[in-house]
This record gives C-alpha cells, sequence and structure tokens, in this order.
C-alpha cells in the first residue's frame, strides 16, 4: 500500500496491513497532539522523496517526519528494518482499531474504544522487551 505526507514530497510503500493501534504514551501525544493512530507493517517499508528527518527520541527508538511539512511518518526501533506508519499517511477506509496501549497514560479527556484490546506501559514492556 502507498501512502504520502499531507505536501506530498515524500510518498511510502508498505505491505498491506489493516489493523490500528492506538499509542496514548506521554510522547506520542505530545508528539502528534493525540494518541498516536498507528500500522505496524513490519519490513518491507520504502520511503520516496526527500530524506525523512530523524529525531532520536529515546535510547532504543526514532521518529520520522516531514522536513517541509512536519507530517509524522513513522516510528522506528533502531537496529530494526520494523516500521510503524503513521495510519494517517494512507487512504485505507478498511483499518480497524485492535489494540490500544500505554492507557494508563491516557488523558481523562478522550475514551478508549470498547472493542480493542488494552495494554499498559507496562504490559507493553513486559511482552515486548527481551528481558536480560
Ligand atoms: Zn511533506
Ligand atoms: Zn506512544
Amino acid at each position: 500500500m502507498k501512502g504520502t505526507c499531507l505536501c506530498g514530497a515524500i510518498e511510502v510503500t508498505a505491505p498491506e496491513h489493516n489493523e490500528v493501534s492506538l499509542c496514548h504514551c506521554d510522547m506520542c501525544r505530545k508528539w502528534s497532539s493525540g494518541a498516536l493512530h498507528a500500522v505496524h507493517c513490519g519490513s518491507g517499508v520504502e520511503f520516496s522523496g526527500p530524506e525523512p528527518k530523524r529525531y532520536r527520541s529515546s535510547e532504543w527508538a526514532e521518529r520520522g517526519f516531514c522536513g517541509e511539512c512536519g507530517t509524522n511518518l513513522f516510528y522506528h526501533l533502531l537496529g530494526s528494518d520494523e516500521y510503524v506508519l503513521s495510519a494517517g499517511l494512507f487512504k485505507q477506509p478498511d483499518f480497524k482499531l485492535t489494540l490500544e496501549i500505554f492507557t494508563d497514560e491516557k488523558p481523562q479527556y478522550y475514551q478508549l474504544q470498547p472493542e480493542s484490546k488494552k495494554m499498559t506501559g507496562k504490559e507493553v514492556f513486559e511482552q515486548f522487551v527481551p528481558k536480560e
């Protein structure tokens, strides 16, 4: 599937995917002004046009955006080829919301969706970060 940033300079090509997850963590909400709506496309993601700007947001990950229009493009785990892409890049009417993470950091002014799976920040780290 293909998507673009707001100005259209950067085009993203990614494997087909229709599940959307929401991240309610403080960093995602500061970055995007709301829960980050993301599609976890895994590997095989390519960008064309100008190089995305990259911001190292934590020890283990960086976030990418268009240097022209500022559209949030991706969350990328360093050292992997896996990209979590902003859902808003794509016109994909069959996207389904399946997972909400960092539900413990969600502010009270908007609601969780009834049908999605929920995970707290602690549960996310336990499931996805390898133990040493
Ligand atoms: Zn742009
Ligand atoms: Zn987040």
